[in-house]
């Protein structure tokens, strides 16, 4: 999951950040309205967590722009106040939610989760390939029963590709999706980390390599983690 953070207070702003990085999402800042407004222009975020009282742009004011562009990007407002009339306006121009600081971080990262989830409608609460079982809340992998600790960045590739469904996904995706921005695009960042993520999830193989194209979970045991499910 891919989080975009609009907030000018610098240090809750990293705060946050780097709680949700903890949760396994990739996560950009903006410490300013037109520089946030100008990310999330051109990055595909699944959730943006929006500060309301901005310099530059306001939140406001970027939430309704980014309505009016057909963003589908969810918007979680963050403001100071907190009376029904703000709320409401906030809502009327686009946030799809709402939360008053100073707010419990817990609270935070399930309405981000929520958010989230609501991007991708059609991923299952848990993920399953063959003996496979990816668990996105827990954040856990097992494979036969035996637990497989993966890195953030191999869990978010796992992920990706089982929420695809057997459809390929390319390594620009992949880098697009697990990776934030200061990740290098001409690195093998993408390949290493499919390679000792393959290393822990041992065999049969369940990622296949689709040459010039990217990389798919086998079909083959999608059907069969499905029936498994059953
Ligand atoms: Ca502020």
């Amino acid at each position: 999951m891919r989080v975009l953070v609009v907030e000018d207070e610098v240090q809750l702003a990293d705060a946050v950040a780097r709680g949700l990085r903890r949760e396994g999402m990739a996560v950009d800042i903006a410490y300013e309205g037109n520089e946030g407004y100008g990310k999330a222009s051109i990055i595909r975020y699944d959730v943006i967590v929006l500060d309301r009282d901005l310099p530059g742009m306001s939140g406001d004011e970027m939430c309704r722009r980014l309505t009016e562009e057909g963003v589908l990007t969810r918007v979680i407002m963050l403001t100071a106040s907190n009376t029904v009339s703000d709320k409401v306006a906030g809502l009327a121009i686009g946030a799809d939610d709402y939360l008053t600081k100073p707010f419990a971080f817990a609270e935070l990262v399930a309405r981000v989760r929520a958010l989230g989830r609501r991007t991708t409608p059609a991923a299952p609460p848990v993920l399953a390939a063959g003996d496979l079982i990816l668990d996105p809340a827990k954040r856990t992998v097992t494979r036969s029963g035996r637990k497989i600790d993966l890195t953030r960045k191999e869990f978010g590739i796992l992920e990706t590709l089982l929420t695809a469904q057997g459809a390929v996904v390319s390594s620009e995706e992949l880098l697009d999706r697990v990776w934030d921005e200061h990740a290098d695009p001409f690195t093998t960042t993408v390949r290493v980390t499919m390679m000792t993520l393959r290393r822990k999830l041992g065999e049969p193989a369940l990622i296949d390599t689709v040459v010039g194209a990217g990389y798919r979970i086998d079909p083959a045991a999608l059907v069969a983690g499905a029936a498994l499910r059953r």
